[in-house]
C-alpha cells in the first residue's frame, strides 16, 4: 500500500491534481493518504496530527471536492489564531485554483467591511477565528444553512485558549447532516470528549504518534548560563547553514531586548508577538519568508499556523513552560519532510522542564555546550544552588535532600523558610 501511494490513487479531480501539480506536490504525506479518503467520501474524521504534516491539504483537498460553486458558505474551518487562519486561506485559495470558488478569511484585529462581504455573498470558503466569527453569527451577517463541511483545525490550542463556548455556538448554529472534521496535534482528555461529542462514527488518523516530533528533525540542548544566552545565539548565528532561524522567547519584552541585541551585531532580524500591531505583525512574517531577514524572534504567540517554508532552525531561547509548547514550536521546521534542527537552550534552572518535556516525548534529548557558556563551567548556576542551604528549587541542606534530614534539621530549615 506505502508504494501505491500518490494522489493519482485517490481519484481526484483533474482541477484538483493541477493545482497539486502546480504546489510541486508529489506524494500526498501520511496525514494526506489517511485521511482524504474517508473525507470523499464524507465521513467524519479526527485526525492527530500537528502543523507541518500537510494536515492542511488533507481536509481542504477533500472539501474542495465536495462543494458546488455558488452554493453559499459550504466550508467553515475554525482556527486558534489570525496566522493560522490566513495561512489556510492562502493554502485554500492555491487548492482551489482553477476552480471559481472564494475564499474568506474572518480574523479579529482587522476590519468587518470586508468580512460582512464575504459572508453577504456566499463566498464557498471561510476560514475563521471563533471570537470574530461568532460576532458575524450573532449580528446576523452569516448564513450557515447550507454548511456541509466544519472543520477544527488545532483543536487542543482553541480549547487551550478557551475557545469552547464559541465553537459550541458554532456547532449549535450549523445545519445536522454536516461532516465534521477535528484536527488536533494533541489529543488530551478535553479534546477526546469533543471529537466522541462533535463527530459520528469518525475515521481516526493520525500523523505521527502523540507525542513525537515530525520527523527529520535533529533535536539539540545545549546548557548555558542565563546571561550567557546572547552570545550563544549570537555564535550560533555565525554558521551559515542557520540561514532561516524562528527563536521563541516566553515574554514580549524577551523578544523586544533580544531583537535589540541581535540587531546591533548586525544580524537581520525582526520580531512577531501580540504587542505588534497586526500590520507589522504581517510585514515581519513577510520580510522573514522572503529571506530579507535571517531571524525571527517569536513568542508563543506565533508558533502555530507560522508556516514558512525552508526554516532551517528552531531555537527555544527560552524553555516552554508548557511540554506541549515543545511539541508545537519544533514543528515549525523539518516541514514535510525537510531536515531542520531544534535547538533549546536549558539554564541549570530549567533542569525540572526539560525533564518534564523528555518525559513528554518519551526519549532524551541531545545535550551540547560551548565550555565557556556552560552552566556547568566555573561560576555555574547550578553550583551556587548547591551551595545554598535555603534555595527553593535546590531544597537542600548541604548535599543532603530534605528526605534526609533529622527532624530537628527539617523543622529548623521550615522555620527559617518562613
Ligand atoms: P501543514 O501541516 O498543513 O501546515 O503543511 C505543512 C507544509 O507542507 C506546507 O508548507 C505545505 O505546503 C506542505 N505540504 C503539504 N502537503 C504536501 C505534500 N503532499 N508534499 C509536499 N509538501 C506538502
Amino acid at each position: 500500500m506505502e508504494e501505491a501511494r500518490s494522489f493519482d490513487a485517490l481519484g481526484l479531480s483533474d482541477a484538483r491534481r493541477t493545482a497539486i501539480q502546480a504546489l510541486g506536490w508529489v506524494t500526498p504525506t501520511p496525514i494526506q493518504w489517511k485521511a482524504i479518503p474517508p473525507a470523499l467520501e464524507g465521513r467524519d474524521v479526527v485526525g492527530i496530527a500537528q502543523t507541518g504534516t500537510g494536515k492542511t491539504g488533507a481536509f481542504m483537498i477533500a472539501s474542495l471536492e465536495r462543494i458546488r460553486e455558488g452554493e453559499g458558505l459550504q466550508v467553515l474551518i475554525l482556527c486558534p489564531t489570525r496566522e493560522l487562519a490566513l495561512q489556510v486561506a492562502e493554502d485554500a485559495k492555491e487548492l482551489a485554483t482553477g476552480t471559481g470558488f472564494r475564499v474568506g478569511d474572518v480574523v479579529g484585529g482587522v476590519g468587518y467591511g470586508p468580512q460582512i462581504e464575504a459572508l453577504k455573498k456566499g463566498y464557498e470558503i471561510v476560514t475563521a477565528t471563533p471570537g470574530r466569527f461568532n460576532d458575524h453569527v450573532d449580528r446576523g451577517n452569516v448564513d450557515l444553512s447550507r454548511l456541509r463541511i466544519l472543520i477544527l483545525d488545532e483543536a487542543d490550542r482553541m480549547l487551550d485558549m478557551g475557545f469552547r463556548p464559541q465553537i459550541e455556538s458554532v456547532l449549535r448554529k450549523s445545519p445536522k447532516g454536516r461532516q465534521t472534521m477535528l484536527f488536533s496535534a494533541t489529543m488530551p482528555n478535553g479534546v477526546h470528549a469533543l471529537a466522541l461529542q462533535i463527530t459520528k462514527d469518525p475515521a481516526w488518523v493520525e500523523a505521527t504518534p502523540s507525542g513525537t516530533t515530525a520527523e527529520g528533525i535533529e533535536e539539540v540542548v545545549y546548557t548555558v548560563r542565563p546571561d550567557n544566552k546572547p552570545e550563544l545565539l549570537v555564535r550560533l548565528l555565525r554558521d551559515p547553514s542557520w540561514n532561516q532561524v524562528l527563536v521563541f522567547t516566553r515574554t514580549k519584552a524577551g523578544a523586544e531586548v533580544l531583537r535589540g541585541r541581535l540587531q546591533r551585531e548586525g544580524i537581520h532580524v525582526d520580531s512577531l508577538h501580540a504587542d505588534r500591531p497586526m500590520q507589522q505583525r504581517t510585514k515581519a512574517l513577510e520580510r522573514f519568508a522572503a529571506g530579507e531577514v535571517t531571524v525571527l524572534v517569536a513568542t508563543d504567540v506565533a508558533q502555530r499556523g507560522l508556516d514558512v517554508e525552508g526554516i532551517s532552525h528552531v531555537v527555544n531561547y527560552d524553555v516552554p513552560l508548557d511540554p506541549e509548547d515543545y511539541v508545537h514550536r519544533i514543528g515549525r521546521t523539518g516541514r514535510a519532510g525537510a531536515i531542520g534542527t531544534a535547538i533549546t537552550f536549558v539554564t541549570g534552572g530549567d533542569l525540572g522542564q526539560l525533564k518534564s518535556i523528555e518525559l513528554r516525548l518519551g526519549r532524551t534529548l541531545e545535550r551540547r555546550s560551548v565550555p565557556e557558556f556552560d552552566y556547568a563551567g566555573t561560576s555555574g548556576e547550578q553550583k551556587d544552588r548547591d551551595r545554598n542551604p535555603h534555595s527553593r528549587s535546590g531544597r537542600r541542606i548541604g548535599t543532603r535532600s530534605v528526605g534526609e534530614l533529622t527532624d530537628e534539621e527539617l523543622a529548623a530549615l521550615l522555620d527559617h523558610s518562613r
